[in-house]
């Protein structure tokens, strides 16, 4: 059978890399997904729109914000709202999210301060 075969060939290859079969199987899938990404977006950063090096580091970037959604754990899921960005652009999202909820924190206890 194809899939014991396929079991013993990823359970030798996680002894010799040192690392669970799971985790193996992980980084498979999530090498296709970032090719799979770059050929779609013809190595485009979601980003800035600029080329994205064979050896740039990149991330899976949620293109709107999943964790500010009605249902976070679908948008988190949602393949269609997933892009490949540089990963200093995607951290520098990031970042401005941050910036933005301290701002609205603030702003929220400014107001309940002053009501
Ligand atoms: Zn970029």
């Amino acid at each position: 059978m194809a899939g014991k075969k396929s079991n013993r060939w990823t359970g030798s290859c996680s002894k010799i890399a040192g690392i669970d079969k799971r985790s193996l199987s992980q980084k498979i899938h999530k090498a296709l997904a970032k090719k799979f990404l770059r050929m779609i977006q013809h190595n485009r950063c979601a980003r800035c729109g600029k080329f994205m090096a064979k050896d740039a580091e990149t991330h899976f970037d949620h293109m709107t914000d999943w964790d500010r959604d009605d249902n976070p754990l679908q948008a988190y899921l949602n393949i269609d709202n997933i892009r490949l960005s540089h990963a200093e652009c995607n951290l520098h999202h990031g970042r401005l999210k941050a910036v933005e909820r301290r701002a609205l924190s603030r702003q929220v206890k400014a107001n309940k301060k002053s009501s």
